[in-house]
């Protein structure tokens, strides 16, 4: 992972970049003003939600926006080394459904699909609140991508989209297919690889996931895996899988597991 700069963290639209300038609007100014009481030369420190961190020096401040020169660029600072997508099938609490938002970005996902199943609430829901804690974690964390959230994509999309290799997470997977065990066979193949990883995990709802969804994901060649045999909520087997992928690969492609 790249280095992250802890200062306090402020977004910016990427289209209000543009050579070396930038420029603050909305609570983005008025939280720069109002908490770090901003001015002229004040250091900040900017992300644009697509990669790029910023080290600027305000130059000039008015009540809408902060126009800033930028001193220093980095590229996906704060960002995992490997690309999570997580399929969840969507969580009836509203509540639970916002923790897991805001962990997920802490553990550098980098998309989160919420995806109706047999079993699973049907419901798009507005996903603009769960945006909001998207973005305030992102700057609370360090990260300077913001996580994409997806709603009422269906199980059969879901495993149509990512092919093979994806794992579904099922309390009755054979107790030989733990997914730890797979992520470190995986490490300790492919030590210090330089290519990016890409993972793609499937949670299902409260009442699981079906027979037939099962065998349709063994039937697109999508591992079924277990994570041990107690029977975690949703959104705690969604963070262990998100937590077991940071602890092991979070640290750059360098980091091996066996030693
Ligand atoms: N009674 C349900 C069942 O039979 O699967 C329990 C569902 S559990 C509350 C919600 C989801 O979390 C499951 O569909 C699965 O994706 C995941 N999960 C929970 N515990 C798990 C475990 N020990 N191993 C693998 N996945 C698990």
């Amino acid at each position: 992972m790249r280095r992250i700069d802890r200062t306090t963290s402020f977004l910016v639209d990427p289209e209000q970049v543009a050579n070396d300038r930038l420029v603050l609007v909305a609570d983005e100014a008025a939280h720069a003003v109002k908490v770090l009481r901003a001015k002229e030369g004040t250091p900040l420190r900017v992300v644009d939600g697509v990669g790029g961190a910023y080290t600027v020096r305000v130059l000039r401040v008015s009540k809408q926006e902060l126009v800033c020169e930028i001193t220093s660029t980095q590229r996906d600072a704060g960002e995992a080394p490997y690309d999570l997508l997580m399929y969840c099938a969507m969580l009836k609490s509203r509540n639970r459904l916002e923790v897991l938002v805001e962990k997920l970005v802490e553990f550098g996902v980098g998309s989160l699909v919420l995806v109706e199943t047999s079993r699973a609430v049907v419901a798009r829901r507005a996903v603009s609140r769960l945006e909001r804690i998207v973005r305030s974690a992102t700057k609370q964390c360090g990260r300077s991508r913001l996580m994409s959230i997806e709603t009422g994509v269906s199980f059969g999309t879901a495993l149509a989209r990512e092919g093979a290799g994806g794992f579904l997470f099922h309390e009755g997977a054979p107790a030989r297919s733990q997914f730890v065990d797979m992520l470190s066979g995986s490490a300790k193949a492919n030590p210090g690889e330089s290519t990016r990883r890409r993972f793609a995990a499937l949670v299902g709802p409260e009442g699981g996931f079906t027979d037939a969804e099962v065998a349709e994901a063994l039937a697109a060649r999508w591992q079924v895996v277990s994570l041990g045999e107690r029977r975690l909520r949703a959104e705690t087997a969604a963070l262990s899988v998100a937590g077991s992928i940071h602890v092991m690969f979070g640290n750059g492609p360098q980091r091996r597991i066996d030693q």
